[in-house]
């Protein structure tokens, strides 16, 4: 590597922070840091016994006191999901077992565990999981309660490859809740935002951990749907896809790349999981691409390099899955970053592709990422964010800590869904709470009988977060 890319490499690794944010005593947050909100953590046990009579105990006295509990799995949502001022927070990550049914292949999982725990698990028996996010820090229970999706193409999110969960309501009632039992629990607690009960485990599908080639195919990114359609579609083979669009300036959202990764082998030879390489570089790359344009032709120009070395190599689908968002994610205290998320028809693509070419520029939030997932429709949540086949628009943006910057963020966040919605398309909400009231509303229809149906199961509103605080008086309020 020459002495300007050196330069501004190890220019960026001397600046980023050497350690993660975390919160001052009392006071919780999440991986956005702009919610700080005090109020008392509660670990819960590690024992399934001594755990579930320490929570119906703690739901008594929420009830008694008319104290708001609120749910943390890994906290990686951004709007305040996991907070109540003045309430309690239940901390599930101690809650982790696992146990596999080697017949059935069936996971039971512990809502407090990570995909971080569960991929090494599920690899020493040769089974892998069916769908989860891009990265491995996520909680089942935080994953469920977005009803979250990943590289896995032509699949819906992953409420489909729940089979069942045990799930604790604000009376102590502890119900099984599955397509043939509570239906209507099942429906709202998936993608449900800690609102209806805390998942206590759930029994999870699962899927052979294969080995797979890396395959890519760089152009323009006007084509990205027909490369798409001919080279994951066309091929049931394909296990794992996503995209990713240029950000510099020059070629802004022009430029594309299909990844993707085809079954090499039924059953992966590998019992080991092998540390992704390169860590300080990578996230050097990334860093040093913030708010700097030199930096983000550098990291495009370094991974396509690297990419196209990549194309043959065989990977399993486990060392694949298990990659760590610490490479990434904000250390600074002056700014964050704010993930997006919007849910466009296929046949609107392109037009969605243009409006972020034209938005975006006029902001002062600076582009870092956009990756392109596939998503079909999902029939088993009461919320679905995708009702037809859809592509995510997954954009990652730096936002400097002032209120002009969270202002121009909220402006364009809005205009963003506007347009979404134009195009029959929603936007994901674990993110920031910079929707109207009304395009909630537009986005998920059904939202004032999710409310209602709250009151059914949680009638003291004993479960609540930021989410729930602001659109349920909001969205009633913007009814009349
Ligand atoms: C860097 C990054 C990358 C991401 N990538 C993806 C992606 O690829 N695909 C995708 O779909 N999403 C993605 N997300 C969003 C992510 O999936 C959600 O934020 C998810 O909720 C994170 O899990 P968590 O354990 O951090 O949940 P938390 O943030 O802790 O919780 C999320 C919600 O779940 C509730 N909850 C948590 N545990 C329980 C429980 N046991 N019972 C009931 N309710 C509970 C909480 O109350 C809260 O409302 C990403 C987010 C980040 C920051």
């Amino acid at each position: 590597m020459g002495g300007r890319p050196a330069h501004h490499l190890w220019q960026a690794y001397t600046r980023d922070a050497p350690q993660p944010l975390t919160p001052q005593p009392g006071i919780a947050n999440d991986v956005s840091g702009l919610n700080a909100t005090a109020m008392r953590t509660v670990a819960v046990a590690a024992d399934s016994a001594a755990a579930l009579r320490q929570l119906r105990q703690l739901l008594d006295t929420a009830r008694a006191r008319h104290l708001p509990v609120a749910i943390a799995g890994a906290q990686h949502s951004m709007g305040g999901h996991t907070v109540a001022a003045g309430g309690m927070r239940l901390v599930m990550r101690p809650f982790r077992y696992l146990h596999l049914d080697t017949v059935s292949n069936l996971l039971t999982v512990g809502s407090g565990a990570h995909w971080a725990d569960v991929i090494p698990y599920l690899n020493r028996h040769g089974r892998a999981v069916a769908t989860m996010q891009s990265d491995n820090a996520f909680s089942i229970g935080g994953s469920l309660s977005v009803n979250c999706h990943g590289w896995q193409p032509n699949q819906p999110p992953i409420a489909a490859t729940v089979e069942s969960m045990r799930v604790l309501l604000a009376d102590g009632r502890l119900l099984t809740c599955s397509r043939q039992q509570n239906q209507q629990l099942f429906r709202l607690t998936l993608g449900g935002y800690g609102l209806f009960g805390i998942i206590i485990d759930a029994r999870l599908r699962t899927v052979p951990n294969a080995l797979y080639t890396y395959q890519r195919v760089a152009g323009p990114a006007e084509e990205y749907l027909v490369n798409y359609r001919r080279y994951v579609d066309a091929n049931p083979r394909v296990q794992l896809a996503y995209g990713r669009l240029n950000v510099t300036k020059e070629h802004f959202l022009e430029e594309s790349t299909l990844n993707f990764f085809v079954v090499h082998q039924a059953a992966s030879p590998y019992a080991d999981l092998p540390e992704p390489g390169l860590a300080n570089l990578k996230r050097a790359v990334f860093v040093g691409s913030k708010r700097d344009a030199y930096g983000k032709q550098l990291r495009w120009d370094l991974e396509q390099v690297f990419t196209r070395n990549e194309v043959g190599k065989t990977f399993s689908r486990n060392q694949i899955m298990n990659e760590s968002p610490a490479l990434y994610l904000n250390r600074s205290t002056g700014q964050t970053d704010i993930l997006h998320e919007y849910f466009i028809p296929a046949r609107h693509y392109n037009h969605f592709r243009r409006v972020l070419q034209r938005c975006i520029p006029r902001h002062q939030a600076d582009l870092l990422n956009v990756t392109l997932r596939n998503v079909y429709a999902d029939h088993d949540t009461f919320l679905p964010y995708a009702r037809e086949e859809v592509f995510g628009f997954v954009l990652f943006f730096n936002q400097a800590l002032t209120p002009a910057a969270e202002a121009d963020m909220i402006a364009l966040t809005r205009k963003l869904i506007t347009e979404a919605e134009r195009l029959g398309g929603t936007y994901y909400l674990p993110y920031r709470l910079h929707a109207t009231p009304a395009q909630l509303q537009r986005a998920y229809p059904r939202f004032q009988e999710f409310l209602q149906l709250k009151q059914k199961y949680d009638p003291q509103a004993v479960f609540q977060n930021q989410f729930y605080q602001q659109y349920r008086v909001e969205t009633r309020n913007d009814q009349l």
